[in-house]
């Protein structure tokens, strides 16, 4: 075996094997060599072409499907067997107001929160702007995607782990952050057993898009003696916090925005929007399976359902107007 990291690769590979070759010919008894150089050929380089090939199918993904190349393994909301089985898809992202598709894009990746920048992206290829504001759900609510909708001035009704905050479960967790106040000046939070916890150092992390995150952490002294010590951490020692002061201040912005008036009124009108139209693609209209195989043509295939849905969303809307001005 290999391993990872190994610098081997087929062509380096098939080079050595062509060099074995050549000292077998000239020891053509040499019957070590002879079994070596056969599983090399026969065995090693087939399997290690194999694997390239597979490792250039998956490109930044972890999985694929081997019926269809494009389509990623994830885990669907239909789960007859009820034991979170992971099944080759793609993940659908649209945009829509008054219930039409505005627009559709379709991604690798499982997770909703790394589809937004490209998503917009799309949008921007197919209607010529960006909307002045997103709504979407705490999935988008990461601190790179504030940031991008922050710099592309999209008002942002965008949750985060909102709901969670609001509970009565986390707002007595002692060992939350969240729960605890910090002093600008000082530069310091202060705990629930009211102790101080003193900025020490920061750190960079980069995200797998090439955002770049700013960390900083924090120790308090005494934990040892606290009352409080075993409901707030685990940890033998000191608390050690690490804060990203750029996720809370979009936090608590989004926090203030969905606590209004308007953003309640916004963030709302998700639940119309493109909820009701995945249902009545998914469920009023049956599609719950894409016909074609391959992302270019599942794209399509999204395209005309797209289509299809606003063509009939109009008609509906037009009938409707229609038998109003008769009464
Ligand atoms: S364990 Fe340390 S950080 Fe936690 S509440 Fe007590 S003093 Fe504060």
């Amino acid at each position: 075996e290999l391993g990872e990291g190994t610098e081997w690769t087929g062509e380096k590979l098939e080079t050595a094997i062509q060099n074995l070759e050549a000292r077998l010919q000239e020891k053509p008894k040499d019957k070590p060599l002879k079994k070596a150089v056969r599983q090399l050929r026969k065995d090693l380089l087939p399997r290690l072409r194999k694997y390239e090939q597979y490792q250039k199918t998956l490109g930044s993904r972890n999985s694929f499907s081997k019926t269809d190349s494009d389509a990623t393994f994830m885990r669907m909301k239909e789960d007859h067997m009820r034991n979170g089985q992971l099944k080759p898809g793609y993940n659908v992202q649209i945009g829509t107001e008054n219930q039409f598709i505005l627009a559709y894009s379709l991604h690798q990746r499982p997770t909703d929160t790394r589809c937004l920048e490209p998503h917009f992206k799309k949008v921007k290829q197919m209607l010529g702007k960006l909307p002045k504001t997103l709504i979407a759900d705490a999935g988008y609510g990461s601190e790179e995607n504030y940031a991008y909708l922050e710099k592309e001035q999209i008002q942002a009704v965008v949750k985060y782990s909102y709901h969670k905050e609001k509970s009565k479960a986390w707002r007595s967790q002692i060992g939350k952050i969240e729960n605890w106040s910090y002093d600008e000046e000082q530069d310091a939070w202060t705990c629930k057993a009211g102790r101080t916890l003193h900025f020490r150092y920061e750190s960079k992390e980069r995200t797998e898009s090439g955002y770049e995150i700013r960390k900083r952490h924090y120790r308090s002294v005494g934990c040892e003696d606290c009352p409080l010590k075993s409901s707030c951490t685990k940890a033998a020692g000191n608390r050690e916090v690490t804060v990203s002061m750029e996720a809370l201040r979009y936090r608590n912005r989004a926090r203030e925005l969905l606590r209004s008036e308007e953003g309640y009124a916004l963030a709302v009108r998700r639940m119309i929007e493109p909820e009701s139209v995945f249902g009545q693609l998914k469920n009023n209209r049956g599609f719950r399976r894409f016909l074609l195989r391959g992302l270019s043509k599942v794209t399509l295939e999204v395209g005309w359902l797209s289509l299809a849905h606003n063509l009939l969303k109009q008609a509906t809307t037009d009938q409707k107007r229609k038998q109003a001005i008769l009464q």
